[in-house]
């Protein structure tokens, strides 16, 4: 099935019990066993079934099967948001010492993840000076357990060159994990490019409608845990804490989703409710068609930022001069992104007299709702970071995030139209001596 089949019936065909044909919501907590026997069987994985929510769910069990079929990953596992999805995905393959390599430019939260939070528990984070793959290898030591990229950056826009990236890890031995909630599977699939692991804050344009909150953690099923058993014992030893449980042998090459679930998911419950999963799964269903308008709208929209004297530059991957033009034929097939940043002519007061005079487009710190949405993310996603941090992320003091919607086209280029108008004074609206350097890009290396 192509993507676009794969988003409506992936993982489900009708209720096996009622023949329902809309995913039916199974609000429960616990399962009944038929007897003694049948409760030990299912806790000793011997049969399939479900036991308890926190572990799986027949409505969240869809949502899984319907993520891993659209990323082509062999199993997935869906938590309660994009940052559980991150932390869990990177606690699954590290131990107390070891380290992970990473690009720098990440979502705001993910970087404090990463900075802060998996240092205190033992796993230290490094952060590459750039997301280029020789920048990424310089770090790679004998203690590393992947390395972790966006294939689109939030908010960055950069395209990382996962192909490259992929290659990189794999010559150490180590798999790469990719964040792919920007691009979604409708625009970019890391697994046919070599990634191993896919996560997802499903939040975002695959949910769509900025109503729930949820992630995923994909599993490529290719990695090969056992070869590399000494970098990653958890999966080829016998697990004390689930009775001698030896992961590569009971779910073969879902050797890592499998710990995934019976350790973290098990343990320490980000679960994902099954309504959540419902409107998830109500929300994927329309992705291949949001995303395009999305896709579409974006273009337009930057062409118009592009041409208009009050602004000061764009970065939008869709541009011949943007850095990131070549990844982007070769990983959106020439699609540009729906996510851009921009700076208002006038700095930083006429970037904030714009925001606040914004009328359609919500400002919040979201993305990839159906509305048209902007963040300012020097004062709030990007907050806790240093100047460097900041730098090295991509954002800029005046940059402002949009997220653009599927709205009609000429709305939302109305609503900016009306707002460049309030923020930008007239002396501020002459023309800009050198603005073929400055339209494309904020000169990220
Ligand atoms: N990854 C990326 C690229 C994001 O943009 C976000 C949130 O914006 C997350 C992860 C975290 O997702 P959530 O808000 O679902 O925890």
């Amino acid at each position: 099935m192509r993507s676009e089949t794969i988003a409506i019936h992936g993982g489900y065909d009708v209720d096996p019990t009622t023949k329902a044909v809309a995913v039916p919501i199974y609000q429960t907590v616990a399962y009944a066993f038929d007897n003694a026997d049948h409760g030990a069987a299912l806790f000793n994985l011997e049969v399939e079934g479900f036991r308890y929510s926190r572990i799986s769910n027949p409505t969240t069990a869809v949502l899984e099967r319907r993520v891993a079929a659209l990323e082509g990953g062999l199993e997935a596992l869906c938590v309660s948001s994009g940052q559980a999805a991150v932390h869990y995905a990177v606690l699954n393959l590290t131990e107390m010492g070891s380290n992970i390599v990473s690009v720098p430019m990440l979502y705001g939260t993910t970087h404090t993840l990463f900075a802060y939070v998996l240092p205190n528990q033992g796993v230290s984070v490094r952060l590459a000076e750039s997301y280029r793959p020789e920048y990424i290898e310089k770090l790679i030591d004998e203690k590393t357990r992947g390395v972790f990229c966006e294939s689109i950056g939030n908010p960055a826009g950069n395209i990382c060159d996962v192909e490259a990236l992929a290659r990189v890890a794999h010559k150490h031995g180590i798999p790469l994990i990719v964040d792919n909630t920007v691009a979604t599977p409708i625009l970019l699939r890391p697994i046919e490019y070599g990634a191993d692991i896919v996560v997802h804050s499903l939040t975002k344009f695959m949910g769509g409608h900025g109503s729930t909150l949820g992630g995923a953690i994909v599993d490529s099923g290719k990695f090969p845990w056992k070869e590399h058993a000494q970098r990653f014992p958890m999966f080829s030893r016998p697990d004390p804490s689930y009775h001698g449980l030896v992961y590569t042998d009971h779910f073969k090459d879902a050797a890592y989703i499998g710990r995934c679930r019976s350790v973290y998911l098990r343990a320490t419950g980000s679960v994902l409710s099954p309504l959540s999963a419902f409107l998830l799964l109500q929300g994927i269903e329309t992705i291949a068609l949001r995303v395009e308008r999305h896709v579409e709208n974006g273009r337009a929209v930057a062409e118009f930022l592009r041409k208009d004297r009050r602004i000061e530059w764009v970065n939008y991957a869709g541009f011949l001069q943007s850095p990131y033009y070549e990844l982007a034929q070769k990983y959106l097939g020439g699609r540009g992104c729906p996510l851009m940043t921009f700076g208002v002519k006038g700095g930083f007061q006429a970037g904030t007299r714009f925001y606040d005079a914004l009328k359609l487009i919500k400002r919040l710190v979201n993305i990839g709702d159906a509305k048209s949405l902007a963040c300012h993310p020097a004062s709030t996603t990007h907050r806790q970071m240093s100047a460097e941090e900041k730098r090295q992320a991509g954002v800029t003091p005046e940059m402002i995030r949009l997220s653009v919607g599927i709205e009609h086209v000429a709305d939302i280029i109305g609503d900016l139209d009306q707002a460049l108008d309030a923020a930008v004074t007239r002396s501020e609206k002459q023309p800009s001596t050198n603005r073929a350097d400055q339209e494309c890009c904020v000169g990220l290396s």
